[in-house]
């Protein structure tokens, strides 16, 4: 402890950022100043449970303080806040891991592979938009990118090149291995790729991703955007996740989704297959979790953009290189395309692992590999081969969690209660608003 506090100061950190992550994907924590590190690493920093998102915890009692334990092997120096570094905590209550903490509920996941043998890794993709208020809600912030099918715009991206390379550059010196930077096919929209890790890790990046980027777009007078679907016009942000399962540890990791043939190119081990089919079967209910919000929705759909494309998923499927089908198979791995930029990265992974566990016990069949245009298929052509369609909205895709046993028994009741009933009451607020399109369509029509 006595180093690490040493290495810090050495960094110029004179105070931690200690966080964790609510159940709707969000950061919180507290500043603590250096010389409290060793409490932080073992009792954890005190907050009052009841004002933290889904904890369901009372207001009074032992059960009412939330404890944010750091790990000492997250803490980073950032380069964006000199002075500061963040500490990623798991949640405790009354000494205990929270159940309803959603690292603690992925911890618990990664345990379940942990006592096979196996470690998961995730390549975690968030799309985002920056944006600007306008006296009628937000629009692109550089005005000057009105492309109408801007994917890979090299021409935009200077315009933000110092929102994006000082996000780049903070990011690379924490530690994250950033792959690539490139304007997506939204106006407005970029992603950020960095190198895959393991499931904890992965979800502790793009949370340091999230605050990262904040904190840079406000300097910048822009507002970053996680929203899943900003534009109807527009394609929406997902948040793939690349994942595949190995077992071992350093130079002896060996991939269990390789293709034991040993030609990548022929496909994906009989274990990723059950995997993969085990995706595909709990998709509906998977959607509470890795599609959360109501305009997570207006994401899911075909066609309905400037581009000619959303390139998001709508039908459950899978296929090689196939980015119509919700799975993507690779060499090696599989792309889980379903994830929007709302997503709880801990809650997402969670499920994901539960899911694919669920198929690898029962060795599931995933069927036949897609190897068509998606986009293009009729309904008649897709009820031949079985494929079904994604929930057409957060209503249905909650109902489909409640009445999914594996993914309850993986989240545990505490959390499950609580997202399930902040989703339904999400639900029911958006059901009761009277929208302008309403307005519009409707107040002279009859
Ligand atoms: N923006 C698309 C989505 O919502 C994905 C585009 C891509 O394939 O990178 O999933
Ligand atoms: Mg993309």
């Amino acid at each position: 402890m006595k180093n690490i506090k040493e290495a810090l100061g050495a960094q110029g950190v004179h105070t931690l950022i200690a966080q964790f992550t609510d159940i709707h994907g969000v950061a919180k924590g507290k500043w603590v100043p250096l010389a409290h590190l060793d409490d932080l690493l073992t009792e954890g920093v005190g907050f009052s449970g009841p004002s933290i998102a889904g904890t369901g915890l009372p207001r009074m009692g032992p059960r009412s303080e939330y404890y944010g334990r750091g790990l000492a092997s997250t803490a980073r120096a950032l380069p964006w806040m000199p002075g500061y570094a963040r500490i990623v905590c798991d949640g405790f209550v009354a000494g205990e891991p929270f159940d309803a903490c959603p690292r603690q509920v992925l911890r618990r996941q990664v345990g379940r592979l942990a006592d096979r043998g196996w470690t998961l890794h995730t390549g975690i993709e968030p799309e985002f938009f920056l944006l600007r208020r306008t006296a009628h809600g937000f629009e692109p912030a550089d005005a000057d990118d009105r492309l109408a099918k801007p994917s890979y715009d090299l021409r935009s991206l200077p315009r933000q090149s110092e929102f994006l390379s000082q996000l780049s550059a903070g990011l690379i010196a924490c530690g994250l291995d950033v792959l690539q930077v490139d304007h997506e096919d939204a106006n407005g929209q970029y992603e950020i790729n960095f190198e895959h890790a393991d499931a904890l890790a992965s979800a502790d990046n793009v949370m340091l991703f999230k605050l990262a980027a904040h904190t840079l777009a406000e300097r910048h007078g822009m507002q970053f955007s996680m929203m899943p679907k900003p534009f109807s016009d527009q394609p929406g942000s997902g948040m793939h996740f690349h994942v595949s399962l190995w077992e071992g540890a350093g130079d002896n990791m060996r991939c269990l989704f390789r293709d034991p043939g040993g030609n990548a190119s022929r496909g994906l081990s009989p274990l990723a297959r059950h995997f993969i089919a085990g995706v595909l079967q709990h998709s509906t209910a998977l959607c509470a979790l890795a599609a959360p919000t109501v305009n997570s929705y207006k994401r899911l759909t075909v066609g309905n953009s400037l581009s000619g494309t959303t390139w998001a998923p709508a039908y459950i499927a899978h296929g090689p290189n196939n980015r119509t089908a919700l799975v993507r198979t690779l060499s090696d791995r599989f792309e889980w395309r379903l994830p929007d930029a709302s997503a709880n990265p801990y809650l997402a992974t969670a499920a994901l692992i539960a899911a694919g566990l669920d198929g690898i016990d029962r060795q599931l069949d995933p069927g036949a590999a897609c190897t068509s245009d998606l986009f293009d298929s009729t309904p008649a052509e897709r009820g031949d081969r079985g494929i079904t369609s994604l929930p057409s909205n957060l209503f249905e895709a909650v109902c489909a969690l409640d009445a999914d046993t594996v993914l309850q028994a993986a989240l545990g009741d505490a959390l499950c209660e609580q997202f399930i009933g902040a989703k339904r009451a999400e639900w029911i607020t958006y059901s009761n608003h009277v929208s302008d399109w309403e307005m519009q369509r409707y107040a002279t029509a009859f």
